[in-house]
């Protein structure tokens, strides 16, 4: 017997979304759970930001199910989302637009605030916190202490034991150059707020929506550059203020409208700028290690996107309530077959979710250029393309399927016609 608890004891590499998630589910169940983080709670709450992490409805329901959602009434609501699409003209010229209202709200926390108090939450829950960067000899230990060893360390070198899928992995490198700012100080049109995201053909795109940080409200913006293209202009940016200024002369020059209202936008500190890019890449969910013993991949890990879907963090919390049932429901050895067979189901998400991204990334399909039209024209599209963002899985029959798409325009078409007498 390695531990003292009823349920067998869990060890998970990495303190992101999924992991504490899952470690927290697992705590209620009177699991033993170590989480192992390369990063205290005080490196992570004073250090750089992470993502832009807006979180649907349903992946915020499963935070509330665990009693994770402690920002509830502090964080400003996302009420639906806009997509504007402008021509490469001087000016742009917006030649399509919709927007759509979300069943029910979008929230985004700061991961750098949510981490660092869901860390301390574990632990006052009775879970063991371990501050080390965990290696292959690390989880040989960790094997032999646990009944199940996870690794949930996102975009972290440990997941490169993960064999890629090269099958599910379309792209060997990054699409987009990213570029993404915390400010104070953006001007809202009176009314919800929204994600918006303005996009360029060509050159890239541009999101905003509300968050909040430790200091309170603020708005994210992020920049999705095309690489190569006149937005990739991130590398090299001296510091947050020079970023901050590349950002507003991209605003000037592509999105005049949304420059407008970042005239007077301000960092929220020194810390709230990234700049990056990532291949997005679907790995095997079991890695063998020199002595045999099997880990369990979770989450980016795993699957890992480009954020221009605002997926992750999603699947994240989805994975980590798929990991739990499937923890909690197992009897005997965690062995390989139960790691693929967790995995295939998180994959039931994850795979329409990667779809639709890497959708995004590539040249608009005719589809999928005919269905934004048609949601400017038909409120019911723009909803359920919307809805999409909370369940992409929805998104299969549709936006990732042409034939299904013309066949919904056609059917809404015809049904909003009034009827010949
Ligand atoms: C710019 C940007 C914007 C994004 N916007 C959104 C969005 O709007 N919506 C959305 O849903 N998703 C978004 N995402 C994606 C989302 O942030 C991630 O998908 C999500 O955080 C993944 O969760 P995770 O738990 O797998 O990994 P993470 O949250 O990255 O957590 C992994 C943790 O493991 C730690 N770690 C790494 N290696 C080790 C090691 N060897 N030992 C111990 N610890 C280790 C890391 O320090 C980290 O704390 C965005 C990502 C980026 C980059």
């Amino acid at each position: 017997m390695r531990h003292n608890s009823l349920r067998g004891a869990v060890t998970i590499v990495g303190a992101g979304q999924a992991g504490l998630t899952l470690g927290i589910g697992l705590l209620q169940y009177g699991y033993t759970v170590t989480i192992v983080s390369d990063r205290s709670p005080d490196q992570i709450r004073n250090g750089r930001v992470t993502s832009s992490q807006c979180m649907f409805d349903m992946a915020n329901g499963i935070e509330r199910s665990f009693g994770l959602s402690l920002w509830d009434e502090e964080c400003p609501k996302i009420a639906g989302m806009s997509v504007s699409a402008f021509a490469p003209t001087e000016p742009p010229a917006l030649f399509n637009q919709w927007s759509a209202r979300f069943a029910r709200p979008a929230r985004s926390v700061d991961q750098r605030l949510k981490m660092s108090t869901w860390m301390e939450e574990f632990e006052r829950r009775g879970g063991q916190l371990v501050i080390d960067t965990a290696s292959v000899a690390s989880l040989e230990q960790y094997c032999q202490e646990s009944d199940l060893v996870i690794v949930a360390a996102g975009k972290g070198e440990i997941a490169q034991l993960f064999e890629r899928d090269t099958s599910r992995s379309p792209f060997t490198s990054p699409q987009r150059s990213l570029a993404m700012l915390y400010v104070s100080g953006l001007e809202r049109p009176d009314g919800d707020a929204l994600v918006e995201f303005n996009v360029v053909p060509g050159v890239g795109e541009y999101l905003t929506y509300p968050a909040l940080a430790e200091t309170g409200p603020c708005d994210i913006m992020l920049f999705e550059a095309n690489l190569g293209g006149p937005m990739d202009i991130w590398n090299g940016a001296a510091d947050g203020t020079e970023l901050l200024t590349r950002a507003q002369a991209v605003l000037a020059k592509y999105f005049p409208s949304e420059s407008v209202r970042a005239r007077r936008v301000s960092l929220i500190d020194e810390n709230a700028t990234l700049v990056g890019r990532l291949t997005p890449t679907v790995r095997r969910p079991v890695a063998t290690l020199p002595s045999g013993s099997v880990v369990l991949g979770m989450a980016d890990v795993t699957v890992i996107n480009d954020p221009i879907t605002a997926q992750g963090a999603n699947n994240a919390t989805k994975c980590a309530d798929i990991y739990l049932r499937a923890i909690t429901r197992h009897i005997g050895k965690f062995d390989e077959e139960f790691m693929q067979t967790a995995f295939d189901e998180f994959w039931t998400y994850a795979e329409p979710a990667t779809d639709f991204t890497n959708q995004f990334l590539s040249p608009t399909p005719d589809h999928a250029r005919q269905l934004h039209v048609a949601a400017a024209e038909f409120p019911e599209i723009g909803r359920r393309f919307a809805e999409c963002m909370n369940d992409p899985r929805d998104a299969a029959s549709w936006i990732l399927d042409p034939v299904g798409a013309y066949q919904y325009i056609d059917a809404i078409a015809r049904a909003s016609r009034p009827k010949s007498a």
